[in-house]
């Protein structure tokens, strides 16, 4: 297949955005895959915050990132991204070139803990301000559990009505598989 597929796409994105030495942020670290890729882009002179409610997230992540012995250039958060201006450093204020959010529930956890439309949104609007000129915010939409569906909505609500001066927004997505496949709405902060 030459299409690429929903989270390849999104690594794509942030290859493009991010560099070494760079500030970024997964604001959903589940079981720490993008963690530990945003750490192999940025390196040890950039830095990772990642966040998660969730006590199980942080250290099946904490794990992975002392195996490829990245841990010095991340910032595990056991919080919620709602919060993220409580923990973002001064200095790295509007030097952040790429985050991502990975909607839903963590794959293998409890089910019934879901990110909600109006924290995910929230943490945007912090997340926007702490960007960089072109950096970008990659969104992973899954949208087929119980919940995922009102936070789609609110979600894109929202990025529709987003001001085309400030953002370039754009939707990627297959449109003719079955069971809600996920999909990536990707803000770039306009120069
Ligand atoms: N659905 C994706 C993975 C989502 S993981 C997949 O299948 O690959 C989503 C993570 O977000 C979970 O680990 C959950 O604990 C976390 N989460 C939920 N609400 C949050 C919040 N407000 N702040 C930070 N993380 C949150």
């Amino acid at each position: 297949m030459k299409l690429d597929r929903i989270l390849p796409f999104a690594r794509i994105l942030l290859e493009k955005a991010v560099h070494r030495g760079d500030i970024t942020i997964d604001c959903t670290m589940g079981n720490g895959f993008d963690t530990v890729f945003l750490a192999g882009l940025t390196g040890e002179s950039g830095h990772v915050y990642s966040f998660d409610i969730q006590k199980e997230a942080i250290q099946t992540t904490a794990a992975k990132l002392k195996a490829e012995n990245l841990q010095e250039c991340c910032t595990l958060i056991h919080d919620g991204h709602q919060h993220l201006n409580k923990y973002i450093r001064k200095e790295h204020s509007e030097k952040v070139t790429g985050a991502i959010f990975n909607l839903g529930y963590l794959p293998g956890g409890d089910k019934s803990v879901i990110t909600q439309a109006d924290t995910t949104i929230s943490a945007i609007e912090q997340l926007f301000e702490l960007l960089a000129p072109e950096g970008l915010i990659i969104i992973v939409i899954y949208h087929g559990h119980p919940g995922g569906s009102a936070e789609r909505d609110a979600l894109m609500d929202y990025v529709q009505n987003f001001p085309q001066q400030k953002a370039h927004i754009l939707k990627y997505g297959f449109i003719n598989q079955s069971n809600n496949p996920p999909f990536i709405v990707a803000i770039e902060k306009r120069r």
